[in-house]
């Protein structure tokens, strides 16, 4: 099927980050230009991405660097995602979190109490997401709130996080490793290819309908995933995780694959 055709009725594009936006720190430029384009055509555009290492608010301020301004309210991360679970679920949670700060900023926000490693046996929940700076006493911590019974909580299920320099190792090889040592399974995945998370972005760009959402990413197993889980368009971009020669012999079926977003040729 033609790609106009199948993009017809897309009033919203919902573009993942890592893999599209930028590679690590390296910007994507023929898909930063294009969604540019996008925007100023009336596209209305929401930021989605499984990576919690930063805040809407950092993320927001890192696109505007690149061109794109973007408000906060129009990105959504996992650990926003998460965030909001966890008040739909608990109220106030106390939260032991596994992460970065862009996860702390979205559990503060969003009224839950953080808890350092020295009280983690006192949380009701415990959010795990990519955290670069992982050490032993952290995971300890969070085994030992998930043996007293906390919720457990992953942002996402990512095994890598593509980088200009290769994967490295992604926020589900931690979830993981703390499934091994709890003997437990995770409660709730606030990421992709969760349709939940897909709620949140669609409610940020006031659509109500899947079908009239394009989702843009490089990952066949969340990005392209969610999209037909929740019955929106999928574009796999080939700019990150996903190459072209692991597309070969795919049943593509209607998911729409470019080479980077030039192609898309939507205005
Ligand atoms: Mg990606």
């Amino acid at each position: 099927m033609r790609v106009d055709k199948l993009l017809y009725g897309v009033r919203a594009l919902v573009v993942d980050l890592d893999g599209v936006v930028w590679l690590g720190g390296s910007p994507i430029r023929e898909n930063t230009e294009a969604l540019r384009r996008l925007i100023e055509c009336g596209y209305r555009v929401v930021f989605l991405t499984n990576n919690s290492a930063r805040s809407r608010r950092a993320y927001s301020l890192a696109l505007a660097e690149l061109g794109l301004e973007v408000d906060p309210g129009l990105v959504v991360t996992s650990g926003y995602s998460a965030s909001l679970w966890l008040k739909r679920k608990l109220g106030r949670a106390r939260v032991y979190p596994v992460g970065e700060e862009g996860l702390v900023e979205e559990l503060v926000m969003e009224g839950h109490l953080v808890l350092g490693y020295s009280s983690s046996i006192t949380a009701n929940a415990v959010v795990v997401g990519l955290d670069r700076n992982l050490t032993y006493g952290k995971v300890e911590a969070a085994l030992a709130a998930l043996a007293k019974g906390a919720l457990f909580v992953a942002t996402n299920r990512d095994h890598v996080l593509p980088t200009e320099s290769g994967p490295k190792p992604g926020a589900g090889a931690i979830v993981s490793m703390l499934e091994t040592a709890s003997r437990r399974r995770i409660d709730f995945d606030a990421g992709k290819p969760n349709p939940w998370i897909l709620e949140i972005a669609m409610k940020a760009a006031g659509v109500q309908e899947p079908r009239e959402v394009a989702v843009i990413g490089d990952r066949l197993d969340t990005d392209v995933e969610m999209a037909r889980r929740a019955g929106a368009v999928p574009v796999l971009v080939l700019t990150g995780l996903t190459r072209e020669d692991d597309i070969q012999g795919l049943e593509s079926g209607n998911t729409i694959i470019v080479r980077n977003l030039g192609e898309l040729g939507l205005c």
